[in-house]
Protein backbone atom coordinates (compact mmCIF):
# COMPACT_ATOMS: atom_id res chain seq x y z
CA UNK A 1 0.00 0.00 0.00
CA UNK A 2 1.40 3.32 -0.33
CA UNK A 3 2.13 6.46 2.10
CA UNK A 4 3.07 10.18 0.65
CA UNK A 5 6.74 10.68 2.20
CA UNK A 6 6.31 14.29 1.99
CA UNK A 7 3.90 17.39 2.98
CA UNK A 8 3.82 18.87 -0.47
CA UNK A 9 3.62 16.66 -3.39
CA UNK A 10 2.84 16.92 -7.17
CA UNK A 11 0.65 18.72 -8.64
CA UNK A 12 -0.81 15.18 -9.76
CA UNK A 13 -3.42 14.71 -12.21
CA UNK A 14 -7.24 13.75 -10.25
CA UNK A 15 -9.85 12.53 -11.77
CA UNK A 16 -12.22 14.76 -9.80
CA UNK A 17 -9.49 18.09 -9.14
CA UNK A 18 -7.66 18.25 -12.36
CA UNK A 19 -4.21 19.45 -11.69
CA UNK A 20 -3.87 19.07 -7.75
CA UNK A 21 -1.28 19.96 -5.27
CA UNK A 22 -1.30 17.33 -2.75
CA UNK A 23 -1.17 18.53 1.13
CA UNK A 24 -0.52 15.78 3.72
CA UNK A 25 -0.60 17.13 7.06
CA UNK A 26 -0.50 13.40 8.68
CA UNK A 27 2.68 12.23 9.13
CA UNK A 28 4.89 10.33 5.97
CA UNK A 29 5.60 7.16 7.74
CA UNK A 30 2.29 6.01 9.36
CA UNK A 31 -1.17 6.53 8.20
CA UNK A 32 -3.73 8.31 11.01
CA UNK A 33 -7.35 8.03 10.36
CA UNK A 34 -10.23 8.03 12.19
CA UNK A 35 -11.55 5.59 9.51
CA UNK A 36 -9.94 2.34 8.57
CA UNK A 37 -12.26 1.99 5.53
CA UNK A 38 -12.12 -1.10 3.38
CA UNK A 39 -10.98 0.75 0.32
CA UNK A 40 -8.15 2.49 1.72
CA UNK A 41 -5.51 3.29 -0.88
CA UNK A 42 -3.10 3.86 1.96
CA UNK A 43 -4.01 0.25 3.49
CA UNK A 44 -5.25 -0.21 6.61
CA UNK A 45 -5.47 1.94 9.77
CA UNK A 46 -2.54 0.13 11.78
CA UNK A 47 -1.71 3.01 14.56
CA UNK A 48 -5.32 3.57 16.13
CA UNK A 49 -4.06 5.63 18.55
CA UNK A 50 -4.16 9.26 17.26
CA UNK A 51 -1.60 10.93 19.28
CA UNK A 52 -0.96 14.81 18.92
CA UNK A 53 2.56 14.38 19.00
CA UNK A 54 3.05 11.60 15.61
CA UNK A 55 1.84 15.38 14.10
CA UNK A 56 4.43 17.94 12.55
CA UNK A 57 3.56 21.00 13.65
CA UNK A 58 2.23 23.93 11.57
CA UNK A 59 5.34 25.64 11.25
CA UNK A 60 7.21 22.83 9.23
CA UNK A 61 3.77 22.11 7.02
CA UNK A 62 3.25 26.03 6.12
CA UNK A 63 7.27 26.17 5.49
CA UNK A 64 6.89 22.99 2.94
CA UNK A 65 3.66 24.04 1.23
CA UNK A 66 5.12 27.31 0.91
CA UNK A 67 8.77 26.36 -0.39
CA UNK A 68 6.31 23.96 -3.14
CA UNK A 69 4.47 26.82 -3.83
CA UNK A 70 7.28 29.19 -4.84
CA UNK A 71 8.77 26.64 -6.70
CA UNK A 72 5.41 25.52 -8.69
CA UNK A 73 4.87 29.90 -9.32
CA UNK A 74 8.64 29.68 -10.68
CA UNK A 75 8.30 27.01 -13.15
CA UNK A 76 4.53 28.23 -13.92
CA UNK A 77 3.23 25.58 -13.13
CA UNK A 78 -0.81 25.36 -13.62
CA UNK A 79 -2.24 24.44 -10.30
CA UNK A 80 -6.29 23.93 -9.89
CA UNK A 81 -6.43 22.76 -6.72
CA UNK A 82 -4.26 22.98 -3.94
CA UNK A 83 -5.47 19.48 -1.87
CA UNK A 84 -5.69 18.28 1.46
CA UNK A 85 -5.60 14.24 1.10
CA UNK A 86 -2.23 12.28 2.36
CA UNK A 87 -1.57 9.39 4.97
CA UNK A 88 -4.59 9.70 6.58
CA UNK A 89 -7.77 12.42 8.14
CA UNK A 90 -6.46 15.45 7.59
CA UNK A 91 -8.89 17.05 10.04
CA UNK A 92 -7.11 15.31 12.79
CA UNK A 93 -4.37 17.46 13.21
CA UNK A 94 -4.32 19.28 16.18
CA UNK A 95 -3.74 22.77 14.63
CA UNK A 96 -5.84 21.98 11.52
CA UNK A 97 -8.02 25.43 11.77
CA UNK A 98 -5.01 27.59 11.83
CA UNK A 99 -3.33 25.58 8.91
CA UNK A 100 -6.24 26.71 6.76
CA UNK A 101 -5.65 30.22 8.17
CA UNK A 102 -2.53 30.15 6.98
CA UNK A 103 -2.54 28.03 3.57
CA UNK A 104 -5.29 30.77 2.86
CA UNK A 105 -2.74 33.40 3.46
CA UNK A 106 -0.27 31.66 0.78
CA UNK A 107 -2.56 30.65 -1.46
CA UNK A 108 -3.36 34.26 -2.16
CA UNK A 109 -0.08 35.32 -2.35
CA UNK A 110 1.29 32.47 -4.59
CA UNK A 111 -1.92 30.96 -6.43
CA UNK A 112 -4.38 33.83 -6.02
CA UNK A 113 -8.29 32.38 -7.34
CA UNK A 114 -7.16 28.44 -6.88
CA UNK A 115 -9.51 26.71 -4.71
CA UNK A 116 -8.72 24.64 -1.69
CA UNK A 117 -9.76 21.42 -1.48
CA UNK A 118 -9.87 18.96 1.62
CA UNK A 119 -11.01 15.42 1.54
CA UNK A 120 -12.20 14.29 4.95
CA UNK A 121 -14.06 11.35 6.19
CA UNK A 122 -16.15 13.66 7.83
CA UNK A 123 -15.85 12.58 11.61
CA UNK A 124 -14.36 15.75 13.52
CA UNK A 125 -17.56 17.88 12.07
CA UNK A 126 -19.11 18.29 16.03
CA UNK A 127 -15.75 20.13 16.47
CA UNK A 128 -16.63 23.44 15.99
CA UNK A 129 -12.78 24.87 14.97
CA UNK A 130 -12.63 22.48 12.43
CA UNK A 131 -16.19 23.25 11.01
CA UNK A 132 -15.44 26.59 10.91
CA UNK A 133 -12.65 25.84 8.80
CA UNK A 134 -13.52 23.70 6.51
CA UNK A 135 -16.14 26.16 5.55
CA UNK A 136 -13.81 29.09 4.83
CA UNK A 137 -12.27 26.79 2.04
CA UNK A 138 -13.55 26.51 -1.44
CA UNK A 139 -14.25 22.72 -2.29
CA UNK A 140 -14.79 20.85 1.69
CA UNK A 141 -15.29 17.48 0.25
CA UNK A 142 -17.03 15.28 3.09
CA UNK A 143 -17.44 11.79 2.62
CA UNK A 144 -20.76 9.83 3.06
CA UNK A 145 -20.42 6.38 2.06
CA UNK A 146 -23.10 4.49 3.43
CA UNK A 147 -27.00 4.97 4.32
CA UNK A 148 -27.72 2.40 6.93
CA UNK A 149 -25.76 2.36 9.85
CA UNK A 150 -24.80 -1.21 9.64
CA UNK A 151 -22.85 -0.38 6.48
CA UNK A 152 -21.21 3.05 7.61
CA UNK A 153 -19.42 0.64 10.24
CA UNK A 154 -18.95 -2.40 7.37
CA UNK A 155 -17.30 0.01 4.79
CA UNK A 156 -15.57 2.79 6.99
CA UNK A 157 -14.88 0.61 10.46
CA UNK A 158 -14.68 3.79 12.68
CA UNK A 159 -11.23 3.81 15.40
CA UNK A 160 -12.96 6.34 16.79
CA UNK A 161 -16.37 6.51 18.96
CA UNK A 162 -18.38 7.54 15.74
CA UNK A 163 -21.24 6.57 14.19
CA UNK A 164 -23.78 7.77 11.30
CA UNK A 165 -26.12 9.50 13.26
CA UNK A 166 -23.40 11.71 14.46
CA UNK A 167 -21.69 12.27 10.83
CA UNK A 168 -24.98 13.36 9.33
CA UNK A 169 -25.61 15.57 12.20
CA UNK A 170 -22.17 17.16 11.56
CA UNK A 171 -23.07 17.56 7.70
CA UNK A 172 -26.46 19.57 8.46
CA UNK A 173 -24.36 22.17 10.14
CA UNK A 174 -22.80 22.89 6.39
CA UNK A 175 -26.51 23.88 5.40
CA UNK A 176 -25.57 22.43 2.10
CA UNK A 177 -21.93 24.03 1.52
CA UNK A 178 -20.50 20.98 0.70
CA UNK A 179 -19.63 18.42 -1.66
CA UNK A 180 -20.20 14.73 -0.51
CA UNK A 181 -17.86 12.30 -2.07
CA UNK A 182 -19.41 8.63 -1.86
CA UNK A 183 -17.94 5.96 -2.76
CA UNK A 184 -19.92 2.85 -4.21
CA UNK A 185 -18.53 -0.92 -4.30
CA UNK A 186 -20.22 -4.59 -3.31
CA UNK A 187 -17.87 -7.53 -2.20
CA UNK A 188 -17.66 -9.56 0.90
CA UNK A 189 -15.91 -8.59 4.13
CA UNK A 190 -15.52 -10.78 6.76
CA UNK A 191 -18.01 -13.32 5.01
CA UNK A 192 -20.21 -10.87 5.67
CA UNK A 193 -21.82 -10.30 1.32
CA UNK A 194 -22.81 -6.39 0.35
CA UNK A 195 -23.57 -3.86 -1.91
CA UNK A 196 -24.05 -0.46 -1.24
CA UNK A 197 -25.28 0.61 -4.61
CA UNK A 198 -28.19 -0.72 -4.06
CA UNK A 199 -31.55 -1.82 -2.19
CA UNK A 200 -32.29 -0.42 1.55
CA UNK A 201 -28.81 1.32 1.74
CA UNK A 202 -29.16 3.55 -1.49
CA UNK A 203 -32.97 4.49 -0.83
CA UNK A 204 -31.20 5.53 3.03
CA UNK A 205 -28.13 7.41 1.35
CA UNK A 206 -30.28 9.40 -1.14
CA UNK A 207 -32.85 10.37 1.79
CA UNK A 208 -29.92 11.62 3.68
CA UNK A 209 -28.72 13.75 0.10
CA UNK A 210 -32.30 14.91 -0.20
CA UNK A 211 -32.33 16.47 3.73
CA UNK A 212 -28.33 17.22 3.39
CA UNK A 213 -28.75 19.30 -0.25
CA UNK A 214 -24.92 19.25 -0.30
CA UNK A 215 -23.70 21.51 -3.17
CA UNK A 216 -22.45 18.52 -5.08
CA UNK A 217 -22.49 14.70 -4.83
CA UNK A 218 -18.97 13.19 -6.61
CA UNK A 219 -20.00 9.31 -7.28
CA UNK A 220 -16.64 6.79 -7.50
CA UNK A 221 -15.82 3.68 -7.22
CA UNK A 222 -12.46 1.32 -7.10
CA UNK A 223 -9.47 2.62 -8.53
CA UNK A 224 -6.88 1.14 -7.12
CA UNK A 225 -5.46 -1.99 -4.97
CA UNK A 226 -7.43 -2.38 -1.56
CA UNK A 227 -6.75 -3.93 1.60
CA UNK A 228 -9.90 -5.58 1.89
CA UNK A 229 -9.42 -8.46 -1.22
CA UNK A 230 -12.98 -9.56 -1.92
CA UNK A 231 -14.36 -6.31 -3.46
CA UNK A 232 -15.89 -5.33 -7.17
CA UNK A 233 -16.04 -1.78 -8.52
CA UNK A 234 -19.36 -0.62 -9.87
CA UNK A 235 -19.56 0.01 -12.80
CA UNK A 236 -19.61 4.16 -15.03
CA UNK A 237 -23.23 2.74 -15.64
CA UNK A 238 -24.69 2.17 -12.37
CA UNK A 239 -22.86 5.36 -10.90
CA UNK A 240 -25.03 6.85 -13.45
CA UNK A 241 -28.16 5.99 -12.65
CA UNK A 242 -27.32 6.45 -8.81
CA UNK A 243 -25.75 9.79 -10.25
CA UNK A 244 -29.67 10.76 -12.32
CA UNK A 245 -31.35 9.98 -9.01
CA UNK A 246 -29.52 12.47 -7.22
CA UNK A 247 -29.93 15.05 -10.00
CA UNK A 248 -33.96 14.49 -10.04
CA UNK A 249 -33.51 15.99 -6.51
CA UNK A 250 -31.94 18.96 -7.82
CA UNK A 251 -28.81 17.96 -6.99
CA UNK A 252 -25.70 18.38 -8.98
CA UNK A 253 -23.86 14.98 -9.41
CA UNK A 254 -20.71 13.98 -11.46
CA UNK A 255 -19.22 10.22 -11.48
CA UNK A 256 -15.50 9.31 -11.85
CA UNK A 257 -14.25 6.13 -13.39
S1 LIG B 1 -11.14 8.02 5.48
FE1 LIG B 1 -9.74 8.12 3.76
S2 LIG B 1 -7.71 7.90 4.66
FE2 LIG B 1 -9.19 7.26 6.20
S3 LIG B 1 -9.31 5.04 5.97
FE3 LIG B 1 -10.95 5.96 4.74
S4 LIG B 1 -10.10 6.19 2.68
FE4 LIG B 1 -8.39 5.87 4.10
Amino acid sequence: MFLWESIAFGPIHSRRLGSSLGINISPTDVKICSFDCIYCECGWTLTKEILPSRFAPADIILQAIEDKLKRCREEQTHIDSITFSGNGESTLHPQFPEIIDRLTVLRDHYYPGTAITCLSNATQLQNEAVRQALLKIENPMLKLDAGLPSLYQLINRPTIPVNLEDTIAGLRAFHGQFIMQSMFLKGEVDGIPFDNSSGENLAAWLEDVRLLRPRKVVLYSLDRETPAKKLIKIYINDLETIAEKVRALGIEAQVYE
